[in-house]
C-alpha cells in the first residue's frame, strides 16, 4: 500500500482569505498592530500557538505576549466567518480531479496532516464533500506542530503503511522539514504559501507547479524507491 499525505490550507484549499482575516480580528482585538500579509502567510501550517509566537518573534515561552488570548481570538473570529459564508476556502485547481484519480488506485491511501484543527479540517473537507475519501486525519490536536514529525509517525501508524511508500504533499518548508523528520519523501507544490525556491532549498524530492503533475512526481518517487539507490558521483 502507498500513503499519500496532503497538507490543507496552502496545498488543497485557498484559505489565505480566512485566515488573514480571522489573525486580523484577533490582533486588533488585543490593541497589537496587524502583520503584514506575506508575514502572515508566513506562518499558515503551524499550531496557532507556534503561528502566533513565531510572529511576534518568540523563540521560547514565558514571555509577556498574549499568546492564548490571540489563539482563542482567532479561533472564534475563524468558526464566525466560515458560519457566515463571507470567505471561502475554494479548492485550488485540479485538486479535486487528482485526488478522484489517487482515489480509484486500489494500492493508494489519501491523509490528511494540517495545522488545522479537527473540527477545522472536518468542516472544509465537508464543505467540498471530500470527507471519508482519507483514511487518515493527524491534526494540531493530536500531535505537535510541524515540522516535528508526529504527524506523519501517526498517519503511517494508523495506516501500517512504512515509510518508504508514504509522501508528504505540503506548500510549505514546514512540510518539507516534518517530511524528512519522519524518514519519507516529500513532494512541494508551487501554489501555496511558501515560494518554491524555499521549498527547493528545504530539499522536496519533486515540485509541482500544477496538481495535474501530482500523479506522474509521484510514480517517478515509486520507481525511484524501489530501485537502487545510485552511488554518488564523487565514488564512481
Ligand atoms: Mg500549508
Amino acid at each position: 500500500m502507498k500513503l499519500i499525505i496532503f497538507d490543507c490550507d496552502g496545498t488543497l484549499v485557498d484559505s489565505q482569505h480566512m485566515i488573514c482575516a480571522a489573525m486580523q480580528q484577533a490582533y486588533e482585538a488585543h490593541g497589537l498592530p496587524v502583520p503584514p500579509t506575506e508575514k502572515l502567510l508566513s506562518i499558515v501550517g503551524l499550531s496557532l500557538p507556534d503561528a502566533f509566537r513565531r510572529l511576534a518573534g518568540l523563540s521560547g515561552s514565558g514571555e509577556d505576549h498574549p499568546v492564548d488570548g490571540l489563539v482563542t481570538c482567532y479561533k472564534t473570529a475563524f468558526a464566525a466567518l466560515r458560519q457566515s459564508d463571507r470567505h471561502l476556502e475554494p479548492l485550488y485547481p485540479g485538486a479535486r480531479a487528482a485526488l478522484d484519480a489517487l482515489g480509484r488506485r486500489p494500492d493508494t491511501l489519501l491523509g490528511i496532516a494540517t495545522g488545522k484543527s479537527q473540527r477545522g479540517v472536518r468542516a472544509v473537507l465537508g464543505r467540498h464533500g471530500l470527507s471519508g475519501r482519507f483514511a487518515t486525519i493527524q491534526t494540531a490536536d493530536d500531535a505537535p506542530s510541524k515540522p516535528h514529525p508526529g504527524m506523519v509517525l501517526a498517519a503511517m501508524r494508523q495506516t501500517g503503511v512504512p515509510p518508504c511508500d508514504t509522501v508528504m504533499v505540503g506548500d510549505t518548508v514546514y512540510d518539507v522539514e516534518m517530511a524528512r523528520a519522519a524518514g519519507v519523501r516529500a513532494i512541494g507544490v508551487g501554489w501555496g504559501y511558501h515560494p518554491p525556491e524555499a521549498l527547493a532549498a528545504a530539499g522536496v524530492d519533486a515540485l509541482l507547479g500544477d496538481f495535474s503533475e501530482l500523479a506522474a512526481a509521484l510514480d517517478r518517487l515509486w520507481v525511484a524507491a524501489s530501485s537502487p539507490q545510485p552511488m554518488a558521483a564523487t565514488y564512481l
